[in-house]
């Protein structure tokens, strides 16, 4: 977990999940593993396991130890809904989410059946909570447009997409029930282009469907370079935060003391490891 980010759009990171598999054209240059393979290997680092999927438990209290509200993106460097990660350690990542209400929690998934799926079931008590954001990636028509469909199912209170890597033109949205929109140019050695074009056609979708639209970055090679000037402004609109009272200290260790006695997960992440590994 990062107590600060780099992110333009949040505040701080949180990963209790480490890790992922590749799922559409939006993850070829993915930043988390380019991330966490430089590290593989190296005894003691967080990524020894390079992106190896690995559930992260001691990291579950983390929020809570922090008293001062935060927009939080969790598991930037991860997938929390990806099919290895346990239901019961969602709803474990979700629970935390419920308890530290006074932080804005961001959850961003490209698996987003699975998202819509346990919101109308075992996360129902999560999906009307205000301070917890729903978000899906979208990086084109083909996988994008059917993850926005999921997402406008799914019964949340706070829907949001992440229009990065914009791969295409992606035509009409549909906003209906989308409360924030962000938009960003892939990044890096080999990033894919993107076409001015592309992202002033969504921008005016948002300014008439009145919703937040944040424009992230142009992207590129050389990214600081690109910048994230869109017509000579800036745009960082996003929903309003709903402020909920912190907790008291004593309430915050009595938190983190239950979460800790939590059931702790089985070794998932070293069998998914091991049986990709046996079935390769
Ligand atoms: S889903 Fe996200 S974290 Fe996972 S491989 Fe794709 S881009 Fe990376």
């Amino acid at each position: 977990m990062s107590a600060t980010s780099t992110i333009e759009w949040t505040d701080a990171t949180w990963n209790p999940v480490r890790g992922c598999t590749k799922i559409s054209p939006g993850c070829k240059h993915c930043y988390a593993e380019t991330f966490a393979e430089r590290f593989r290997g190296v005894p003691g680092h967080p990524y020894e396991q390079g992106f190896d999927l690995r559930l992260v438990p001691e990291k579950l209290a983390e929020p809570l130890k922090w008293s001062s509200p935060k927009t939080v993106f969790v598991n930037s460097m991860s997938d929390l809904f990806q099919d290895s990660v346990p239901d019961a350690y969602v709803e474990q990542v979700v629970h935390v989410m419920q308890m530290a209400s006074w932080h804005t929690f961001q959850v961003l998934t490209k698996r987003a059946d699975r998202l819509k799926n346990m919101l109308a079931a075992k996360l129902s008590s999560a999906a009307s909570l205000d301070h917890i954001w729903w978000g899906v990636s979208v990086e084109d028509r083909k996988y994008g447009i059917p993850r926005i469909k999921a997402l406008q199912e799914a019964p949340a209170a706070v829907r949001f997409l992440s229009i990065e890597p914009l791969l295409e033109d992606v035509g009409k949205l549909d906003l209906t029930g989308i409360q924030w929109v962000i938009v960003g140019g892939e990044s890096g050695a080999g990033a894919r282009p993107i076409d001015p074009a592309w992202v002033k056609s969504i921008r005016a979708q948002c300014e008439r469907a009145y919703v937040p639209f944040f424009f992230k970055q142009w992207g590129g090679v050389r990214k600081s370079e690109a910048g994230r000037l869109l017509d000579g402004q800036t745009y960082d609109d996003m929903p309003d935060r709903t402020i909920h009272v912190v907790r008291s200290k004593s309430d915050r260790l009595m938190m983190i003391n239950e979460v800790e006695q939590w059931p702790k997960p089985a070794r998932i992440g070293f069998q998914a490891t091991m049986q990709s590994k046996l079935t390769a």
